[in-house]
């Protein structure tokens, strides 16, 4: 099985909003394999398509309880409020804790082009709206408030690339969208 790169913060493709699939087709399947391999093996509970370059939108999953994919996912109502420490593969080695709503009601496609519904909670709505934000180029920082947002920018600065030098992303390509 084709295992792919997990592109992380800084990469561009990850702020690009993925496109609408508009047909099943026997290449979904396949994509949706590797992909599953590729979460497997970092490891992780769930990776959408943008994390591997791919603008699309669809994401897989398993939070424990077998492996899952949405196509084209929406959702449609969400309900409550619940803390969870949440991480990225794509911002490897690090986690904040978010609130974020608790229940929710998604909709998608699966593999077989028909439509699936889920009412999820906790953990699995944390992830599926975690995946959803990747479709749409938006990530874990941008949900941080002013104080995460400071030790998060000290963090990401003293991460070095390969030659040791800081990292030339930090600012733009955090790409914090609120303003303090
Ligand atoms: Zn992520």
């Amino acid at each position: 099985m084709v295992m792919n790169a997990i592109r992380v913060i800084g990469d561009p493709v990850l702020r690009i909003k993925a496109t609408e699939i508009t047909e099943i087709t026997e290449n979904l399947d396949l994509l949706t394999k590797e992909m599953l391999a590729t979460m497997y093996s970092a490891p992780g509970i769930g990776l959408a398509a943008p994390q591997i370059g791919i603008q699309k939108r669809l994401f897989v999953y398993d939070w424990g309880t077998g492996p899952g994919v949405l196509i084209n996912p929406e959702i449609k109502e969400s309900d409550g409020e619940w803390v969870f420490e949440e991480g990225c593969l794509s911002i490897p080695g690090l986690s904040w804790e978010l609130v974020r709503p608790k229940q929710i009601y998604i909709v998608g496609i699966d593999l077989d082009g028909n439509e699936v519904s889920i009412e999820a909670d906790e953990l699995e709505a944390r992830l599926f709206q975690h995946e959803m934000d990747h479709l749409d180029g938006v990530l874990l920082v941008d949900h941080l408030d002013a104080d995460q947002r400071r030790e998060a920018n000290k963090t990401l600065m003293g991460i070095g690339d390969d030659t040791g030098s800081p990292l030339p992303i930090v600012g733009e390509n955090l790409g914090f969208t609120k303003s303090e």
